[in-house]
């Protein structure tokens, strides 16, 4: 399963950032960095595009799925199930239909929601599946540095040389720095957990006011919470459905916890549940009432050690980071302009699948181009005036659409 020989000077030499170049222990095309829904996404498209399963290196520690199978099983979702089940469907390679009708999943109505355990059980049969068509590696990625053609991929058994590498590294939950004990997300937003880590006496400050500050507003509630002070910045907002698009689809909520806030927040006293604007003098006085507190505030990307490329940076229309860098996910989403001029972060399985069905063509076409004898490509011929309509793809995405950061995403 993917264990190579350790080598230890290609360790020490990424390790302390200079010196010579590792030598790897082992050699691919394409390296893809996670097992969440984006990465087995990005392997499932390379392989539907023609790259051969034998140039393709995937690396997770676990191979559950990710955070949706490791963190959010017990949530519901704000998808509904058809458009799981366009995911699931969504590459050839998964070979779905093989499975179809087997998960609880497929017994459900186009438009019901469900817990997240439901698609995390389908995934993780396309998980195993797709570990048999490619190289599966069980560690974590510690570095990455640019050594002429490659990267070198450092891992705590050995460095991986890669041609390409796909960064689907996920995003952890953004906290504030208060002095009150902290109820992680992971239990807030499942309504079985949060009963476990409340007591009756608690009064829990919540910060913020996306899909997962009012998730966890309720199940606080549910779950018999003394009192919830709700610390919001920006007024709630739904997602309006207008049939053929979706104002808010990013940021607004959505589903079960969109119903209860239609029509059970404005019915709640405010001895059960006191919303108050997040300014300072409101935080002064009522965060030291909080037994507490839970940060529904947004995702942050994680981030890998690097040496040549700024992993805060990237081309958000197609994913490019650098030469041979590409992300996608939750970590790298599209941005996208809705018709009415709102800006937002597409994050969601389906939204996943449709960017990686553009952009993966055009990154392994770079890529073959990269590796001709004739044509070398690479970052110098990028940067020459002139470019001849065989560069345009990919010199067109690189130098038209803005470097972006990562923008706090919302869930
Ligand atoms: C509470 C919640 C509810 C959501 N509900 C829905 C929903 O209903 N519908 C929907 O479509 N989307 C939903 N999403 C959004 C999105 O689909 C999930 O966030 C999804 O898990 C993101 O997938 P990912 O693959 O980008 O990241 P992750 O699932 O986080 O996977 C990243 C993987 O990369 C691995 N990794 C990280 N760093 C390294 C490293 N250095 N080396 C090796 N491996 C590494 C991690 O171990 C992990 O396995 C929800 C998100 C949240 C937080």
């Amino acid at each position: 399963m993917g264990q190579f020989e350790a080598d230890a000077a290609g360790r020490r030499a990424l390790a302390g950032g200079v010196g010579s170049v590792p030598r790897a222990a082992r050699s691919y095309d394409w390296l893809v960095v996670g097992a969440g829904p984006a990465g087995l996404a990005a392997v499932g498209k390379l392989l539907d595009s023609g790259v051969a399963g034998s140039s393709i290196g995937w690396i997770d520690p676990l191979f559950t799925v990710g955070d949706l199978g490791l963190k959010w099983k017990g949530v519901s979702s704000n998808t509904k199930a058809h458009l799981f089940r366009a995911f699931l469907k969504g590459c050839r390679s998964f070979g779905y239909e093989e499975a179809e009708g087997g998960f609880a999943l497929d017994a459900l109505e186009a438009q019901d929601t469900c817990l997240l355990e439901r698609v995390v059980e389908p995934l993780q049969w396309i998980t195993n599946r797709l570990q048999s068509k490619v190289s599966p590696i069980r560690s974590k990625v510690t570095k990455l540095r640019r050594v002429s053609h490659a990267w070198m991929v450092a891992t705590p058994e050995g460095v991986i040389e890669a041609r390409n590498v796909i960064l689907a590294i996920g995003a952890e939950p953004l906290k504030l720095r208060h002095s009150v004990p902290v109820i992680g997300l992971e239990d807030a937003l499942d309504p079985e957990k949060v009963k476990r880590v409340i007591e009756s006496g608690d009064v829990v400050g919540v910060f913020g006011s996306s899909h997962s500050a009012m998730m966890a507003v309720r199940n606080l509630i549910d779950a018999g919470a003394k009192r919830v002070i709700n610390f919001y910045r920006s007024p709630l907002r739904f997602a309006v459905d207008y049939g053929d698009w979706i104002r808010y689809d990013n940021t607004g909520l959505k589903g079960r916890t969109a119903e209860w806030a239609r029509e059970d927040l404005g019915r709640i006293s405010e001895e059960t549940l006191l919303r108050v604007s997040a300014n300072d003098e409101n935080v002064s006085r009522y965060l030291p009432r909080c037994s507490k507190v839970v940060y529904g505030i947004g995702f942050g990307r994680r981030t890998v050690a690097t040496e040549g490329a700024d992993l805060t940076r990237y081309d958000a229309k197609t994913g490019v980071i650098a030469h041979g860098l590409y992300g996608c996910g939750i970590a790298y989403p599209e941005r996208v302009v809705d018709r009415v001029g709102n800006v937002e972060y597409n994050v969601g399985l389906w939204k996943f699948i449709q960017y990686l069905d553009r952009v993966v063509p055009v990154w392994t076409r770079t890529a073959s181009r990269a590796m001709e004898p004739k044509d070398p490509g690479g970052p110098a011929r990028l940067e020459k005036p002139g470019l001849t309509p065989k560069t345009f793809d990919y010199a067109h995405f690189t130098r038209t659409r803005s470097l972006r950061s990562m923008p706090r995403l919302h869930n």
